[in-house]
């Protein structure tokens, strides 16, 4: 498991190497086919900032290299707000008091033919927050089991789980899993996780592997930028990544870095990402892994997600509603964080198209499961 592999390291010798960093280990770094960590510490340190334009280069020719000119679309589905959890940074959080959604089964095929109707969608993330008795397995396997017939592709983020229920998840439909570990200081975690079952760092932690042993097609990971410092939780997540590839090798994978968006919580980011930071960030996961998905969500604005699509990305999502029912059943509901990008599916698919690049609705047929 991570976990045991995560022992080997100390959170302060990683920032403090990364910090160490010279524009010489970066050009040295650059100067590679495949890169190893410590170059990846290399790229994403202030030191490589001077050579950025030189990694942008390297990253689009590895994207085109494995992806040809193309965005994949998806769209996410909350379908429900409800959360036993008490993350400190999030509107959905267990104390906040807005009105709790679980969306019926009715509710849930409403959404799917409103999503539908929005674009040509096949790529579909489910969403949840973390309630085990009201919202659990049985009733995840069913929102799989009603979505299916309206898209080919089926993704959730929900809370971990374990093997053998993200196996039979599998059987209904599941296709790819997306989880967050928000951050990899194991101590700092509990700060924003105080309590509830995402209080247990090394069981969101080993999900990862469990998702592996459950034979998951695609794995999704990420941290959440804003609770530490992101430079060495990226560097965390890019072992993981590492780790997951050599022992689960069949699993696809794919990974995004949310920035934190203002929420109904009100917390305030302790660092800041810029957007420079943040393309650095992607140039550098693309030279350390050049097979990797990079996932932008509309937490960013337009102009950064038109420019990163022909620089590194590989998938966007578009006209995304992040309040459970918000694409027909609930639209005035809490929003889970605020969305940047409100251009409508259509309009983002034209802005790619403008670039040069096929927007790609459907890249996965249920015969393939
Ligand atoms: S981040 Fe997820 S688990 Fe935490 S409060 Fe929000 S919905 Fe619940």
């Amino acid at each position: 498991m991570f976990s045991e592999e995560l022992e080997n390291y100390s959170w302060d010798e990683i920032t403090r190497r990364i910090y160490a960093k010279t524009p010489d280990d970066a050009a040295r770094a650059l100067a590679k086919e495949h890169i190893d960590i410590d170059d990846f510490m290399a790229l994403i340190s202030p030191a490589a900032s001077a050579n950025i334009e030189e990694m942008a280069v390297r990253s689009r020719y590895y994207t085109q290299q494995r992806f040809g000119k193309t965005i994949s679309m998806y769209i996410p589905l909350y379908i429900t707000n409800s959360c036993t959890n008490f993350c400190v940074y999030c509107g959905f959080n267990h104390n906040n008091p807005i009105r709790r959604i679980i969306l019926n089964d009715e509710e849930i095929v409403e959404e799917c033919k409103a999503i539908r109707r929005l674009g040509p969608f096949e790529n579909l993330l489910i969403v949840t927050g973390e309630n085990p008795r009201d919202a659990g397995v049985d009733y995840l396997e069913n929102a799989l089991r009603l979505a299916r017939p309206y898209f080919s592709n089926l993704t959730i983020e929900v809370m971990p789980l374990k093997s053998e229920d993200y196996y039979r998840l599998t059987q209904s439909g599941l296709n790819g899993v997306v989880c967050f570990q928000e951050t990899y200081h194991r101590e700092r975690y509990k700060v924003y996780h105080p309590k509830g079952m995402k209080s247990n760092f090394e069981w969101r932690l080993n999900g990862f592997d469990r998702m592996g042993q459950a034979g998951v097609h695609k794995i999704g990971m990420g941290v959440l930028i804003g609770l530490e410092e992101w430079r060495t939780d990226v560097t965390f997540m890019a072992m993981h990544l590492q780790y997951l590839r050599k022992k689960y090798w069949k699993t696809r994978y794919s990974v995004n870095f949310p920035r934190m968006r203002p929420s109904e919580g009100h917390f305030q980011p302790n660092v800041v990402m810029s957007d420079r930071e943040l393309a650095q960030t992607i140039f550098a996961f693309r030279l350390f892994d050049h097979d990797a998905d990079i996932s932008i969500s509309t937490r960013e604005n337009p102009h950064f997600r038109d420019h990163i699509a022909t620089l590194g990305a590989t998938s966007l999502s578009a006209g995304s509603r992040t309040e459970p029912g918000g694409y027909y059943t609930h639209p005035q509901a809490l929003e889970q964080f605020a969305v940047s990008d409100e251009r409508t599916p259509a309009e983002v698919e034209q802005a790619i198209k403008s670039l040069g690049y096929e927007v790609v609705w459907k890249d996965w047929d249920r015969i393939f499961d």
